[in-house]
């Protein structure tokens, strides 16, 4: 233990001060001009640090915490994607970080550009015809999406479309988002290989049903082979389908929801764009839509006429969704990734992270246990360890994952299996780096069979061990004085 293991409130020292200032009012007392019910009642808690210790007290803790930046992150559903310098460099140039979104649109024209031609190109690779940058998350353009499908239907009268139809393998946000949109759910069951169930589908679509939310390939990594067969079934009932993007490193360059028949898309620059992420953000998550949409899309939306951008309100538009244009800077970064990697390469993304998924999947079937045989694509689920008998648990494995320094997959989900250990490589981690992760995990699966109380127990060199995570999400002390 070093003092700067310490938080920084038990460094503190009274009246130690970081910084001396000479004060630039001389004797003027300043708090005389602050109304007397805005000043505070009670003493700020604020520690009391010099500079030094202030520096310290970050390093240590930046070093206590794992990124991709300093180890393999394999984690489900997620798209942990190493975020190359370069984005960053252009995302704080001068001129882009520095523009005011009031400023006049003659002084943003290259701004703009970015804004327009990003939206291009995730239109080129999706396959959908016009985008919005403008929503902050992925969550929030499935709603700007579901918003725009209501909207579609109400323009068109379509008053009895109430219902929209969510697999149970989907993500969480998906349900979520269908309900705040003021939409109802119909969870249809999947197949054994989480799959749609057609005959399940076919049972649930009525005249009711104003859309399904998809993702193909699946959360299980699989692809959506009867896609086409789902697509006519819904818009035959003039029902919209909607596209869950969260998946789509796996297409790049090979496939397009659009070809397959999905009306809307919301894509998250965070993952496939290479956008740092986790902790909160900062996301991303344009909606892009068929030509028949296109005038619903989240006002405004940034249009090129002889040249000159603009902005547009369209009547039709669901209104806003965010103050301004959306996170700029991370429309900046995936805008650099794009230009960086070119048409070639950016095709090249698809097919090596459903290599190295599958790589994975191959190495670790002698001793994870594979519910679910063949072809996978970005990511691949085990449930569990094979052998059962050591009772060893997924969590253990996870646990154990840490003491040899890399972030463990998912875990405990998708739901559809009791023990899921969700991996998902990308596409930019070497073989070395996949023969290394292999290695602990086949190493693991020895101690569970030799040694189970070890892998019970683990961690054993992280800061903490074991926490009591019910504990901490159901009464978290997030305040130094919830401590005390
Ligand atoms: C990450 C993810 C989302 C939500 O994206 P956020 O930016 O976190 O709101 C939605 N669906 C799937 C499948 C995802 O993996």
């Amino acid at each position: 233990m070093t003092p700067y293991d310490k938080l920084i409130f038990e460094l503190s020292t009274k009246d130690r001060v970081g910084y001396s200032l000479p004060n630039p009012f001389g004797d003027y007392d300043l708090s005389k001009d602050i109304p007397q019910s805005l000043k505070r009642t009670e003493e700020t808690y604020l520690p009391e640090v010099a500079e030094l210790d202030v520096v310290r007290h970050y390093s240590n803790v930046s070093r206590k915490n794992f990124g991709i930046e300093t180890g393999f992150y394999p984690l489900g559903s997620c798209t942990m994607k190493y975020n190359p310098k370069i984005n960053e460099e252009m995302a704080a140039l001068p001129n882009l970080r520095g523009v005011h979104p009031l400023q006049p649109v003659n002084t943003v024209q290259g701004s703009l550009h970015i804004y327009y031609e990003t939206a291009r190109m995730l239109s080129e690779l999706s396959g959908l015809h016009q985008f919005s940058l403008n929503p902050f998350a992925g969550a929030q353009g499935e709603l700007a999406g579901l918003m725009i499908m209501k909207a579609y239907h109400l323009k068109k009268g379509n008053t009895h479309k109430t219902k929209v139809i969510v697999p149970d393998s989907a993500h969480g946000t998906n349900p979520a988002s269908a309900t705040v949109a003021g939409f109802d759910i119909i969870e249809v069951k999947s197949n054994q290989d989480g799959t749609v169930n057609i005959k399940a589908l076919k049972a649930a679509i009525t005249d009711e049903v104003a859309g399904i939310m998809l993702t193909n390939p699946n959360t299980l990594g699989i692809f959506e082979k009867d896609i086409l067969k789902i697509s006519r079934l819904i818009h035959q009932v003039d029902g919209l389908l909607y596209y869950d993007g969260a998946n789509l490193n796996a297409l790049l360059g090979y496939a397009r929801p659009g070809d397959m028949g999905f009306d809307i898309i919301h894509i998250n620059l965070h993952k496939t764009f290479s956008t740092p992420h986790g902790g909160g953000g900062p996301g991303s998550g344009p909606v892009g839509v068929c030509k028949k949409l296109r005038s619903f899309l989240p006002a405004p939306t940034v249009i090129k006429k002889r040249n000159q951008y603009d902005f547009k309100y369209e009547q039709d538009a669901i209104g806003r969704v965010s103050s301004f244009y959306g996170n700029f800077s991370v429309v900046t970064k995936a805008y650099s990734f794009m230009l960086t990697l070119g048409k070639e390469n950016l095709s090249k993304v698809g097919g090596l992270s459903v290599l190295n998924a599958n790589y994975i999947k191959a190495s670790l079937e002698d001793e994870y246990f594979l519910p679910i045989k063949g072809l996978c694509k970005h990511e691949v689920v085990f449930d569990g360890l094979k052998d059962k008998s050591t009772g060893v648990t997924t969590l253990d494995v996870a646990k154990r994952m840490l003491d040899f320094g890399v972030h463990p997959p998912t875990i405990y989900f998708p739901l559809v299996f009791h023990q899921s250990l969700m991996i998902e490589p990308v596409e930019n981690e070497s073989k070395e780096t996949l023969d290394h992760f292999i290695g602990i995990l086949k190493q693991i699966a020895y101690e569970a069979k030799t040694d189970p109380e070890k892998v019970k127990h683990a961690p054993y060199t992280t800061v903490v061990r074991r926490l009591d995570e019910v504990l901490a999400a159901r009464q978290p002390k997030v305040k130094y004085k919830d401590l005390i």
